[in-house]
């Protein structure tokens, strides 16, 4: 989708920090850090969300949840968050399906 931030990253319209990348995913760098790590791993194809990721392209999903984990070990993050904010009420901004990989500082619980 040409109008979608995160497909525009994907096919390299629009720079990123990328940190790692396979045939269904990319990884990389949050331009507003949240924390010392903050990369987000989206599927290459277009899926508004979680849920719709996970009926289109259950192999992009799984390969988002294979690349959350090396990015992790890649960052040295022995613990980190994984976060997908569904919805505008929950704080999505981008309708484009990514995992929020979140690592460095102590985390809080309930998140905010
Ligand atoms: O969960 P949410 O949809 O709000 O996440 C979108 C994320 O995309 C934000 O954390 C924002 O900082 C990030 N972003 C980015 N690069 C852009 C635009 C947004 O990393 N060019």
């Amino acid at each position: 989708m040409t109008d979608c931030l995160f497909c525009r990253i994907v096919a390299r319209e629009v720079p990123a920090t990328v940190v790692a990348e396979d045939e269904l995913a990319l990884a990389f760098r949050d331009i507003d850090p949240q924390a010392p790590t903050h990369v987000l791993v989206v599927p290459k194809v277009h899926a508004p969300d979680l849920a719709a990721l996970a009926e289109i392209d259950p192999a992009a999903l799984a390969a988002v949840g294979r690349m959350v984990a090396a990015v992790a070990a890649q960052e040295g993050a022995e613990s980190y968050r994984t976060v997908f904010n569904t919805g505008a009420g929950a704080g999505q901004t981008v309708w484009h399906a990514h995992a929020h990989v979140l690592a460095g500082r102590s985390m809080q619980w309930p998140p905010g």
